[in-house]
C-alpha cells in the first residue's frame, strides 16, 4: 500500500474520516469527519486563527455567509471564468480535466491497445448552483460560494468603518467552499465540499510594497507548516505559469507536498492586485477606495492572499505523520494537532483502587488542560500504547501500584517510547508547558 492508501485505511478504522452518506452508497466528492477527524481539523483551524489573528496586531477576522447575492459572482468573474477545461472519452463518456495528464493517461490505459478518442476541450463552470425562495416557480438561483475570498472583499468597507484598521492590514476567514469538480479524487484531496483558511491582506498598490508583502507572506506560510511538523524535504514552492494563473491573479505560487500521487498543492499565495475591489466597486456602485490618513491620498489597495485548504492540510499532516516502526504504526502528529493530548490508563482494570485513582487523574487533567484526554482500560498496557500511537496521542500516563504508595505515575512519550516517573501534583505544570498554555 502507498502512503495515501495507508492513511485512508487508518482514517476509516480509527474514526478520522468516513465517506460522506456512506450507508446510502456515498455521494461522490464528499467526506464526513469522525470523532478524531473533527479534532484534527479543529486543531488546524485553531492554530491558524491563533497565529493569524491573536498573535498579530494587523489582522482581524470575519465569518461571511456561504450564500451571497449572485451579483457577487458576476463581479468577481466566477460566472464567466471559474471553469476547468473538460474532455469526454467518446467510448465510455467519462469526463476528465484536460489539464490533468495523469488522469487522462490512466484512463487511456484502460482501453489497452486501442486509441482513445476524446471530445474537444470545453469550459465547465465549477460553481455549484442552488435555489432559494419559498414559491416553487419563483425561486432565485444562487451559488454556493466557490471560494471564501469574496465574503471578505464585499465586507472591506464594513471592516474599515467599524474597526481601527489601517493599511497594511489583513482579514482572516475560515469556512466552507463548494466546487463542482469534474474529477473528485485522491481521498479528501479533491472534494466538492471543502474548507478553506485564508488571509486577505490589503496593501498599497505600489509595486515595491505589494512585492514586499507577497514575499513576506510566502515565507510566513511555509514557516507555519514547517513549525507544525511538516517535513521540509517534502515541501516546495511552485510558481504558476502564464496560462495557468486564475483570472484574478497577477502572481501565484503554490505550496506543494511530495505525496505518493505526485507534488500536490495545498495552499496558494496570490497577488490579486486590485481585481476584487475594482470589480465590486464597478458592479455595486459602492466606492471601495481607501484614503491614507497621513497623505490624504486615495487608492484601491492591492490584495495579497494566502489561501489554504483545511482538508488538504489535514490530509498531508496525516500522511506526513504516518510511520511504521517494527511492530507499531505511529502518527507523529505535532502536539498542537493531535486529537488527544494525553491518555490515562489504570494498570489493571479490575483493581478498584487503581481505577479510582486513574479516574481522578483523568478528570483533573481534562479540567486543567481544557483538552481531550483519553481513557483506556481494555487489554494490556502494550496494546493500549499501540492504540494511542496509531491516533497520535503524544503522552500516555499509567497509574500502577507504586502510584498508590507515593502519588507518582509513569509518563510514556509517543516518539521516543521512553518512560519517566512524575509526581501527580506536577502533571498540570508539566503538560501546560508541553502544550504551550
Ligand atoms: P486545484 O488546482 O488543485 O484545483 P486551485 O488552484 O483551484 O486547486 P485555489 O482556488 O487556489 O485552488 O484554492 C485554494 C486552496 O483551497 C487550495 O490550495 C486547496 O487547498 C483548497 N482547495 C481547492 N479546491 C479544493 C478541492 N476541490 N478539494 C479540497 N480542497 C480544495
Amino acid at each position: 500500500m502507498n502512503d495515501l492508501e495507508k492513511v485512508v485505511a487508518l482514517a476509516k478504522r480509527r474514526g478520522f474520516i468516513f465517506p460522506g452518506s456512506e450507508i446510502y452508497g456515498g455521494l461522490s466528492g464528499t467526506w464526513d469527519y469522525g470523532p478524531l477527524g473533527v479534532e484534527l481539523k479543529n486543531n488546524i483551524k485553531r492554530v491558524f486563527w491563533k497565529s493569524m489573528v491573536y498573535e498579530r496586531d494587523d489582522v482581524v477576522g470575519v465569518d461571511a455567509a456561504i450564500l451571497m447575492n449572485p451579483k457577487v459572482w458576476e463581479a468577481s468573474g466566477h460566472v464567466e471564468a471559474f471553469a476547468d477545461p473538460l474532455v469526454e472519452c467518446k467510448t465510455c463518456h467519462e469526463r476528465f480535466r484536460a489539464d490533468q495528464p495523469e488522469e487522462i493517461q490512466k484512463h487511456e490505459s484502460i482501453h489497452k491497445g486501442k486509441k482513445t478518442e476524446w471530445t474537444e476541450p470545453r469550459k465547465f463552470n465549477l460553481l455549484v448552483e442552488a435555489k432559494l425562495g419559498v414559491v416553487e416557480d419563483k425561486k432565485d438561483k444562487v451559488y454556493l460560494r466557490g471560494e471564501i475570498t469574496q465574503g471578505v472583499h464585499v465586507n472591506f468597507k464594513n471592516v474599515l468603518d467599524s474597526t481601527r484598521v489601517q493599511i497594511p492590514f489583513g482579514i482572516a476567514q475560515i469556512g466552507k467552499a463548494f466546487r463542482n469538480e469534474i474529477t473528485p479524487g485522491n481521498f479528501t484531496f479533491r472534494s466538492r465540499e471543502f474548507e478553506q483558511m485564508e488571509l486577505q491582506f490589503y496593501v498599497k498598490p505600489e509595486k515595491g510594497e505589494s512585492q514586499k508583502w507577497y514575499e513576506y507572506w510566502k515565507a510566513e506560510r511555509m514557516k507555519w507548516y514547517v513549525s507544525l511538523g511538516m517535513d521540509k524535504k517534502k515541501l516546495r514552492f511552485r510558481q504558476h505559469e502564464e496560462g495557468e494563473r486564475a483570472h484574478y491573479a497577477k502572481d501565484a505560487w503554490d505550496i506543494e507536498y511530495d505525496s505518493s500521487f505526485g507534488w500536490k498543492e495545498f495552499e496558494g499565495i496570490h497577488n490579486r492586485g486590485d481585481w476584487d475591489l475594482s470589480q465590486h466597486q464597478k458592479h455595486s456602485g459602492v466606492d471601495m477606495g481607501y484614503t491614507d490618513q497621513e497623505s490624504g491620498h486615495k487608492f484601491l489597495p492591492y490584495i495579497i492572499e494566502t489561501s489554504g485548504g483545511v482538508d488538504r492540510a489535514a490530509l498531508f499532516f496525516l500522511i506526513n505523520a504516518y510511520f511504521e516502526d517494527k511492530d507499531r504504526v505511529v502518527l507523529k502528529l505535532h502536539k498542537k494537532l493531535a486529537p488527544f493530548k494525553v491518555a490515562i490508563f489504570p494498570l489493571l482494570a479490575n483493581k478498584i483502587e487503581l481505577v479510582k485513582k486513574a479516574r481522578s487523574v483523568h478528570s483533573d487533567l481534562k479540567t486543567q488542560l481544557s483538552e481531550l484526554v483519553a481513557w483506556d482500560d481494555r487489554g494490556n498496557i502494550g496494546k493500549r500504547y499501540f492504540a494511542q500511537d496509531e491516533i497520535g496521542t503524544p503522552y500516555c500516563i499509567t497509574i500502577d501500584f507504586q502510584t498508590l504508595a507515593d502519588d507518582t505515575v509513569t509518563i510514556r512519550d509517543r516518539d521516543s517510547m521512553k518512560q519517566e516517573r512524575f509526581k501527580i501534583k506536577n502533571l498540570e505544570k508539566y503538560f501546560k508547558k508541553k502544550f504551550n498554555h
